[in-house]
């Protein structure tokens, strides 16, 4: 074999610390979760050597009698899972699944509804650095000032005024329920499409915690490595009538040769996600975010729109404390082993790169096992840290008792 006899060291140790610092810190980063060593396996395996540009059946190489199957499982799981017409499970990443559904449905410059990136939407949702915002005429709707959650009536009258071609549902940081049945009735009243961006919430809609909006949706987008547990990637659900428009868009639209061995990984993960111990593993990320939500509300954190229904809380810092920056929390509460990201709130004053909030979320925590008893501690932490962020002693202190937590509930135990 040609291939090297000494261990790449410099990579493999790097690798070997991370693990350690999954195993041994908090992650709350409400989009990251820990994947089953199943997952793992497959996203490990030869099926990275592979082309198969195309589909099942109709591959431009040759060789391709397994990777079929593999693929075929794949997509029969994942419409099984959520009761859709037809699945592309191709797609990259989440925002390669967004931008493929604008390249199937839309031309460039038309017009479509989506929400506000500072109002809890995506990059994809129309963001002028972006490609969907520099290709389409994306209109932003938003939440209420009063209660900050997602403002039908507003979406209605823009939606009436500008007459959108797609209406794009589904945010990045929103602790609340969407529900899918408002959207389809202004989708409808205006002519529009509805596609539903289910990245973050994928999981809690398998886990049947959270509304499915595939009876609603022309198309649903979702990752597959966040509340659904499994690889970094992508997925479309849509409607038959959109199916050959979506396929063609991935592929040859987008993207080359599909990540066979992430397809495998996802295969796993749909199965997994189809069993009755994740139906209770979803609402288990709820409970625990509203208990830390509880533990965090305790604290003297204001909670953005007053709490969670979702896996994610979203938190103004400015009333606990006005010169904490989301900036400065995310960087101390990291050298007291709390990984967790700065996130702008609604009409934030500060800029993306600074904040005045934080998103914290349950997925990986919950993987891991934890309770509300534990998000609880956790709040307490949170708090302890920030409050006496210029102690090096008090952040020593919360290292040492989330060493101790994880120690209790570490994700990847046998390695
Ligand atoms: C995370 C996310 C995406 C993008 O997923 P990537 O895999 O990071 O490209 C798209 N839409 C929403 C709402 C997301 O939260």
């Amino acid at each position: 074999m040609p291939w090297p006899s000494v261990r790449d060291d410099e990579v493999f140790s790097l690798l070997d610390k991370e693990l350690e610092r999954q195993n041994t810190t908090l992650q709350l980063i409400a989009s990251e979760n820990f994947t089953s060593p199943a997952v793992l396996e497959a996203t490990g395996s030869v099926l990275t050597n592979k082309y198969s540009e195309g589909y099942p059946g109709k591959r431009y190489y040759g060789g391709n009698v397994i990777v079929d199957e593999v693929e075929e499982i794949a997509r029969t799981r994942v419409r099984a899972l959520f009761g859709a017409d037809h699945a592309n499970v191709q797609p990259h990443s989440g925002a390669n699944a967004n931008v493929a559904v604008y390249l199937a449905l839309l031309q460039p410059g038309d017009t479509v509804l989506g929400m506000s990136l500072d109002h809890g939407g995506h990059l994809t949702h129309g963001s002028p650095v972006n490609i969907s915002g520099r290709t389409y005429n994306f209109v932003a709707y938003g939440v209420t000032k009063s209660d900050e959650r997602i403002d039908f009536d507003q979406m209605r009258e823009v939606a009436l005024r500008e007459r959108p071609k797609l209406i794009v549902a589904g945010a990045t940081a929103y602790p609340r329920i969407i529900d899918p049945a408002p959207l389809r009735a202004i989708a409808d009243e205006v002519g529009a499409m509805l596609m539903f961006d289910a990245a973050h919430i994928a999981g809690l809609i398998a886990g049947g915690a959270h509304p499915n909006p595939v009876p609603y949706a022309d198309v649903v987008t979702f990752t597959t490595h966040k509340t659904l547990r499994g690889p970094r990637g992508g997925c479309i659900l849509a409607r038959s009538e959109y199916a050959k428009a979506i396929d063609s868009a991935i592929f040859p639209g987008l993207q080359g040769g599909p990540l066979e061995h992430a397809i495998a990984a996802k295969a796993v993960a749909f199965a997994e996600a189809a069993t009755p111990e994740f139906k209770e593993y979803a609402h288990r990320i709820v409970a625990n975010a509203s208990a830390l939500a509880e533990g965090l509300g305790e604290e003297g954190f204001r909670l953005v729109s007053g709490g969670t229904d979702n896996h994610l809380i979203l938190v103004d810092l400015r009333p606990f404390d006005a010169d904490c920056t989301g900036k400065v929390a995310q960087e101390v509460l990291d050298r007291a082993g709390i990984t967790l990201n700065r996130n702008t709130i609604p009409d934030d004053p500060r800029s993306p790169f600074v904040t005045s909030g934080v998103r914290i979320g349950t997925p990986s925590v919950t993987t891991q096992g934890m309770g509300p008893a534990e998000m609880r501690q956790i709040a307490s932490l949170i708090a302890r840290t920030l409050r006496e962020r210029d102690d090096a002693s008090v952040l020593a202190g919360v290292l040492g008792e989330v060493n101790e937590l994880c120690a209790a509930f570490p994700p990847y135990p046998e390695h």
